[in-house]
C-alpha cells in the first residue's frame, strides 16, 4: 500500500524527528554506508560522451542509454561526426531511446555549438551548459557533478520523491527543490547527494511501497511507518 506524504512536510519533520540542518549529516553518511556503489550507471570515456549520454537518458532507462551508446559511441568519435551523417541516420542509430527525433535534433545543435563556441569541447559552467540546444538544468548539473566540480544539485524522481518524504522540502517544482536542498546539504556534498536518494528509492524508498522497517533513515524520517521503531544504527 502507498504511503501518504505530509501535508505540511516541514511541521511534521519537526513535530516526529530533528530539524533538517541536525538530521542532514546522519542522513548522508548512513546512506553512503548503506550504498557504497551509488554512482551514476551511465558509462561514457570524456565529457562530450557523458554529455550525450545524459541528454539520451531522458524518459528513458540508463540500461537502455549504454546499450545504444555502446554503438553510438564506436561510429562517432567527435562531435563533428554527429553533424556528418544525414539526420536520419542519427535518428535510426538513437531510436531505442524514445523521442528521438527531437534528441537527434538537439544532439546535431548541441554538437554544433560545441564545435563553433567552445572548440569542441565540453564547457565547463552551468551557465554555460544551459545554453546548448536540448541541455536544461538537470542535464547540466548532472554534466558539471560528473566533471568534479558540482555547481548544484540533480533533482529527479527519485530525488524529489525522497527529498519530499525526508522532510527536506515541502516544493513539487525541481528549481525550488534544488534550492532548498543547497541550502542544507553541505557544498562537499552535491554531487554524490542525488545518486544516494536515487539508489535508495530505487532498492528501499519506492514511490508505491517504501520498505520503512528496512530503511536506515527510518528514525530521521517524518514519513517513516517504522518511526515508532527506529532503524538501529550507529550514527
Ligand atoms: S523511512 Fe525510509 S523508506 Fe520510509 S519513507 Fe522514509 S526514507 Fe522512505
Amino acid at each position: 500500500m502507498a504511503i501518504s506524504t505530509p501535508r505540511n512536510y516541514v511541521r511534521e519533520a519537526r513535530r516526529r524527528v530533528a530539524p533538517k540542518r541536525e538530521r542532514i549529516g546522519k542522513i548522508v553518511e548512513r546512506l553512503a554506508r548503506a550504498h557504497p556503489d551509488a554512482t551514476i550507471a551511465l558509462r561514457f570515456r570524456d565529457p562530450v560522451e557523458l554529455l550525450i549520454s545524459v541528454m539520451l537518458s531522458a524518459q528513458t532507462t540508463d540500461v537502455t542509454v549504454n546499450r545504444v551508446t555502446e554503438r553510438l559511441f564506436r561510429k562517432y568519435r567527435r562531435p563533428e561526426d554527429y553533424l556528418a551523417v544525414p539526420l536520419e541516420e542519427l535518428e535510426a542509430d538513437i531510436r531505442p531511446t524514445g523521442t528521438f527525433r527531437q534528441k537527434a535534433k538537439n544532439l546535431r545543435g548541441a554538437m554544433a555549438m560545441l564545435i563553433t563556441e567552445y572548440d569542441g569541447r565540453v564547457p565547463e559552467s552551468l551557465d554555460e551548459l544551459v545554453r546548448l540546444p536540448g541541455v536544461g538544468r538537470k542535464t547540466a548539473n548532472v554534466v558539471v557533478a560528473e566533471r568534479g566540480a558540482a555547481q548544484g544539485i540533480v533533482v529527479d524522481t527519485h530525488v524529489r520523491r525522497l527529498s519530499q518524504r525526508l522532510g527536506l522540502t515541502r516544493h513539487q517544482d525541481p528549481v525550488k527543490i534544488e534550492r532548498d536542498l543547497m541550502r542544507v546539504v553541505p557544498r562537499a556534498d552535491w554531487a554524490r547527494f542525488p545518486h544516494l536518494l536515487i539508489w535508495h528509492g530505487r532498492r528501499v524508498c519506492d514511490a508505491r511501497r517504501p520498505r520503512c522497517e528496512d530503511c536506515v533513515l527510518a528514525d530521521l524520517c517524518p514519513s517513516s511507518r517504522a518511526a515508532s521503531e527506529p532503524a538501529t544504527s550507529g550514527v
